[in-house]
């Protein structure tokens, strides 16, 4: 392989910046040549397309969202978007691609690595919700600033005596809202992995809170399980408690990457090179049982992730 591409794709990231920098740097050490694509496969599409050198990354490694920019590209789902991806590549030498991103974007990897250009994707979305790796890049990242802004929350509820009910990203998964729900002490905590029942899983607690002198609370609920201004209704209605909501949203996804980020980031993007090196493409990197490890993009689609019930339990218990 003489020349590899860089993209970032679907919803960013902080630590992508991390991760390209580390794809350019390594490639650039090995004599291979990099291009930096333009947001996403519309990037590639558009020829959106740029040489790299290793002074084109400097000063990014702490900064948050991506300097390749982020899409969605509609056309890339169409068989014919594909094939053009495939044509640009061999139009500007591509020989390979790095695809940072989440499970759509790694499903255009996918497709593009079995029309003949190897492409290897790289984990990168703050909601922890790609099933064969433990960690994504930027989740780290995103559940500190949703600790500290549920920190201030929580102030402001104590002095009111009020109930403070958060929603934080993370889809139809949970991982955020438990990690945050847990460092924040929230004495409620609610995820689409487990349906909950709103008397015995809330009401209930909460009352049994308050029976033992706690006078404000902090529920955390996870964006995938419905509506945060219902659930806080549903409190003012029910208990009497003045409640409110507060919705965190994109905060989230911004703010310079933690360390665990940057180095996540800068080991997953090495891993990635390394494979397209040795001319292996339609894979993604991962971190299983904190080891990097590699899988088949169509074994690693296939796969599911659950939520860490054992934290769930732990979070349950000291929540009163
Ligand atoms: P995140 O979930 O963090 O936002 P993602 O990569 O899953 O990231 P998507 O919007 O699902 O985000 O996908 C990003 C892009 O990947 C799409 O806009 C499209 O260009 C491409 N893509 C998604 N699904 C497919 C598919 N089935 N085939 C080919 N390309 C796809």
């Amino acid at each position: 392989i003489k020349t590899i591409g860089v993209l970032t794709s679907g919803g960013d990231a902080p630590g992508m910046n991390a991760a390209i920098r580390a794809v350019v740097r390594t490639a650039i050490s090995m004599g291979i040549k990099v291009k930096g694509i333009m947001r996403g496969y519309s990037g590639l599409l558009n020829e959106e397309i740029m040489d790299m050198s290793i002074r084109s990354v400097s000063e990014i490694i702490q900064r948050g969202g991506t300097i390749l920019y982020t899409a969605r590209c509609l056309e890339f789902k169409e068989m014919s978007g594909v094939m053009k991806g495939k044509e640009m590549c061999e139009k500007h030498g591509i020989d390979g691609l790095v695809v940072i991103g989440g499970d759509g974007s790694f499903r255009g990897a996918q497709d593009l690595s079995n029309v003949g250009v190897p492409c290897v994707g790289v984990p990168g979305t703050i909601d922890n919700d790609i099933a064969c790796s433990e960690y994504t890049i930027g989740y780290d990242t995103a559940m500190n600033t949703a600790m500290e802004m549920v920190d201030k929350l929580r102030d402001t509820a104590h002095s009111h005596e009020r109930c403070s009910v958060v929603e934080v990203m993370g889809r139809r998964a949970g991982h955020i809202a438990l990690n945050t729900g847990i460092a924040c002490g929230a004495c409620v905590i609610l995820v689409p992995e487990k349906p909950f029942d709103p008397q015995k899983d809330l009401l209930d607690r909460i009352r049994y809170s308050q029976s033992v002198g706690k006078r404000h609370f902090i529920v955390v609920v996870a964006e995938g399980v419905g509506s945060a201004g219902d659930i806080a209704g549903l409190i003012q209605n029910t208990l009497g408690i003045d409640s409110r909501t507060t919705v965190l949203g994109h905060v989230q996804r911004g703010g310079s990457p933690t360390l665990r980020d940057r180095v996540m980031a800068t080991k997953m993007g090495y891993r990635a090179v390394e494979l397209l090196s040795q001319n292996i493409g339609n894979r993604v990197v991962a971190i299983q049982k904190g080891e990097l490890v590699d899988f088949e993009i169509n074994e690693a689609l296939a796969m599911q992730k659950t939520i860490d019930e054992r934290l769930l339990n732990i979070g349950h218990a000291i929540s009163i």
